[in-house]
C-alpha cells in the first residue's frame, strides 16, 4: 500500500502552496530534535504539536523522551472521556523516531495501539501525523476555522511514564489564533501561542484539559470568589454573550451554594455554537466543553442552560466524587463500571434542581421534565429486564443502533435521573424532610472527594444514604438499582402530594423507531414486523436524513407521531449502499404517556415537602 506516501506528497505541495496563498498560515512544520532548545526544567515527557497543516486536518506530533533504556513503548488510547471505544490510532500515520544523534531508529507497531521503539539509551524523539476531523466536545478538530483538542485523542503516552509530569507546547499556530484551555496551558493572545508552555502533573491531567484555538469570543465573570471564563467559537450574531454570562452566573452560584463548596479558583466554559448537527457536553475537573446547534439558540438559552448545569455539577459528581470502577483509567479497553446511573443520571437529577434554584425553570416545568423522564423509561420494554447497573455496564454499546432500541436497552441517564429523585424522596420520607440528596452529596464530598478517595460504586451510594439518614437503603438498591422491579412511583410522590397519571393515546407510526447517537442524525434501531417500513426494505442502521424535504433530527420519532395515521411521508434515507427516497404510509399505534398530578387533597405539609424537594432544600424540623 502506498496511500500514505501519496497523501504525504500532496500535503507537501499544499504546504508550499498555502505559504503563498493563505496569509497568516504558517505551513512549514517546526522540527523537534533531541538537541533543540530545552527548558531549564525539562519534564520526563515533552509534547510538541505542530498545527502547520489545518487545511488537511493534520497535526504533527513530536514526543521527546529524555531518559530511558534501549526499548521504549508508546500507546495511543482507544477511548477517552466518552464511554465508547473509538480506536484513535486509526488516525495516526507516519510514525518515526530518532535518537540523540538525530539518526532514525526502528519503530514497530506491536499492537493496533502500541508502538515499540528500539534505540540506544538516552534521548529519543518520536513523531507522527494525526488526522483530526471529529467534531464535538468528545472529538478533536483542526481546520481553517479553529482547532479543538482532546489530548488523549492526539497524544500517545508512555505507559511507564503516565503518572509522571509532562510539558506541552503548540507550534506553527496560525498567527491570528488565540488559545484557551481548561487548566494546563491557560490562555495566550494571537501571535503568542507558540511561546506558551503547559505542564501537566500526569497524562490524565493533560487528557482532562482540552484546548480551543481560533478567533473566538471570550468573557469572564467573578463570583463566590472564583473567576469563570466563557469562550465561544461561533457567530456572535447567534447568541448574546451578556445573557449567557448572566445565565451561567445563576447556575454556578446555585451549585456552589447547594454543595457549600468550591474546589477551584478558575473554571472555563468552552462552547461551540455551530450550525448543523451538534449536541452534547463533556465534563472536566476545571471546565466543560459544550456543543449546541446555533439554530436552537434563536429563541432562548435554555438548551445551553440545561447542558451547562449538568456538566457543571459533574465537577463534583464523577470528576471528584468518583466511583472506584473508573480508576485508574484503562485507556486500552472498555472500563467496566456499574456506577453511571449515579455519575450521569443523578447528575441530571441535581442539575434540574439547580435550574429551579437558579430561577431558570419553575416547579411546573420541573414536574413536566420529570413526567417526560417517566414516560421515556416506561416506553422502553427493556426496563423490565435491564437494570440501571447493567445499563451503566453496557454504556460502551451505545454507538450501535440495535443496542439503542427500546427492546434492547434503557438509558442509565434516564433511569438514573429517576432513581436520584426517588432516592431523594425516600431520604425525605424517612426523616420527615430533614435529610435529602443534598446531604448525601455533601457527605460524599467530605468522605470521598476531599479525602482523595473513590467511592465503591452503588454500595458507596447506599452507605452514604444510610450514614445520612440512619436507615437502611439495601432494599432500594437491590430492587431498583441492581434489580428491575417496577418503580412504585406513587409510593414516593405521595409524600409531595402528587401521583402519576397514565394515559394511552393513538398516534401515527412509521413502523420503525430511530435513535440518534450524540446529536447526530437519527438511525433506524427497530422495525415493526409487517409494517410499511418493512415492506419498503428499510433496514436497521439506515440513517434518516430528511422528512418531507426537511432535515431530520433526533426529534424525528416525536415529529412523525404527531402526524395523521394513514397519511404519507417522503423520507430520504442513507446507508452504506447509498441514498434513496421512500414514500411511506403511516400506521397507527398506542402511545403511553405519564403526567404528575396533584392528589385529590394536598395537605399544607405535602406542599411544603414538595417545594423543599424541588428546590433541593432540607426542611427545618419544628422545635415544638
Ligand atoms: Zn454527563
Amino acid at each position: 500500500m502506498n496511500s500514505s506516501r501519496t497523501a504525504g506528497f500532496a500535503r507537501f505541495l499544499c504546504c508550499v502552496v498555502c505559504l503563498f496563498i493563505f496569509d497568516g498560515f504558517v505551513c512549514a512544520v517546526t522540527a523537534v530534535t533531541c538537541s533543540s532548545p530545552v527548558n531549564a526544567e525539562a519534564e520526563p515527557v515533552e509534547y510538541f504539536v505542530s498545527l502547520a497543516d489545518p487545511a488537511n486536518h493534520l497535526a504533527h506530533v513530536s514526543i521527546r523522551l529524555r531518559e530511558g533504556d534501549g526499548r521504549r513503548t508508546l500507546d495511543m488510547p482507544v477511548w477517552n472521556a466518552l464511554y465508547q471505544v473509538r480506536n484513535f490510532a486509526a488516525n495516526v500515520e507516519n510514525v518515526q523516531a530518532q535518537d540523540a544523534s538525530g539518526a532514525a531508529v526502528a519503530v514497530i507497531n506491536r499492537t493496533t495501539s502500541e508502538w515499540q521503539i528500539s534505540a540506544p539509551g538516552g534521548c529519543i524523539v518520536v513523531s507522527y501525523d494525526i488526522h483530526l476531523e471529529a467534531p464535538g466536545p468528545f472529538g478533536s478538530m483542526l481546520n481553517g476555522e479553529h482547532g479543538f483538542f482532546n489530548w488523549a485523542m492526539v497524544l500517545m503516552y508512555s505507559p511507564a511514564l503516565r503518572s509522571h509530569s509532562s510539558s506541552i507546547r503548540l507550534l506553527d499556530v496560525p498567527t491570528t489564533w488565540e488559545l484557551r484551555d481548561l487548566h494546563v496551558l491557560g490562555s495566550a493572545a494571537p501571535g503568542k501561542v507558540d511561546q506558551t508552555l503547559g505542564v501537566a502533573r500526569n497524562y490524565d491531567e493533560l487528557a482532562d484539559s482540552p484546548a480551543e484555538l481560533g478567533t473566538f469570543q471570550e468573557s469572564r465573570f467573578q463570583q463566590d470568589g472564583a473567576t469563570y471564563h466563557v469562550v465561544v467559537s461561533g457567530n456572535s450574531a447567534d447568541y448574546n454573550m451578556g445573557k449567557l454570562d448572566e445565565t451561567l452566573a445563576k447556575i454556578t452560584h446555585a451549585a456552589v451554594d447547594w454543595m457549600q463548596d468550591r474546589p477551584y479558583d478558575e473554571y472555563t466554559f468552552i462552547y461551540h455554537f455551530f450550525h448543523g448537527p451538534a449536541g452534547g457536553g463533556m465534563e472536566h475537573a476545571f471546565g466543560t466543553v459544550i456543543d449546541v446547534n446555533a439554530d436552537r439558540l434563536r429563541k432562548n438559552l435554555m438548551p445551553v442552560a440545561s447542558v451547562s448545569a449538568h456538566e457543571f455539577f459533574h465537577l463534583w459528581n464523577v470528576k471528584r466524587i468518583r466511583p472506584q470502577s473508573l480508576e485508574p483509567i484503562d485507556y486500552q479497553r472498555e472500563q467496566d463500571t456499574r456506577a453511571l446511573w449515579f455519575s450521569e443520571g443523578v447528575t441530571s437529577t441535581v442539575s434540574d434542581m439547580l435550574l429551579v434554584r437558579a430561577g431558570l425553570i419553575d416547579e411546573q416545568e420541573y414536574l413536566r421534565r420529570l413526567a417526560d423522564n417517566i414516560t421515556e423509561l416506561q416506553r422502553r420494554p427493556a426496563y423490565l429486564w435491564q437494570s440501571a447497573e447493567e445499563s451503566s455496564l453496557d454504556a460502551w454499546f451505545e454507538g450501535i443502533p440495535f443496542y439503542r432500541s427500546p427492546e434492547r436497552s434503557i438509558s442509565y441517564y434516564n433511569k438514573g435521573e429517576l432513581l436520584g429523585i426517588l432516592l431523594d424522596l425516600r431520604m425525605r420520607q424517612l426523616t420527615n424532610g430533614t435529610k435529602s440528596l443534598r446531604d448525601l452529596f455533601q457527605w460524599m464530598n467530605e468522605h470521598y472527594a476531599k479525602q482523595l478517595r473513590f467511592f465503591p460504586d452503588s454500595l458507596g451510594v447506599e452507605q452514604a444514604a444510610e450514614a445520612v439518614t440512619g436507615q437502611s437503603f439495601a432494599d432500594f438498591c437491590r430492587d431498583y438499582v441492581a434489580g428491575v422491579k417496577e418503580l412504585p412511583y406513587d409510593d414516593f410522590f405521595q409524600f409531595a402530594g402528587l401521583h402519576v397519571v397514565h394515559t394511552i393515546t393513538e398516534v401515527a407510526t412509521p413502523g420503525f423507531t430511530t435513535t440518534a447517537n450524540l446529536g447526530g442524525q437519527p438511525e433506524v434501531a427497530q422495525i415493526d414486523p409487517n409494517s410499511d417500513a418493512q415492506r419498503l426494505g428499510i433496514l436497521i442502521g439506515d440513517r434518516v436524513t430528511a422528512i418531507n424535504g426537511k432535515p431530520a433530527d433526533e426529534g424525528l420519532d416525536d415529529e412523525l407521531s404527531r402526524l395523521q395515521p394513514g397519511s404519507t411521508v417522503r423520507l430520504e434515507l442513507q446507508n452504506r449502499r447509498g441514498k434513496r427516497q421512500a414514500e411511506l404510509r403511516l400506521g397507527a399505534r398506542e402511545e403511553q404517556s405519564y403526567q404528575l398530578q396533584n392528589l385529590a387533597t394536598v395537605t399544607p405539609e405535602q406542599r411544603a415537602h414538595r417545594s423543599a424537594w424541588i428546590r433541593g432544600d432540607d426542611e427545618v424540623r419544628s422545635a415544638h
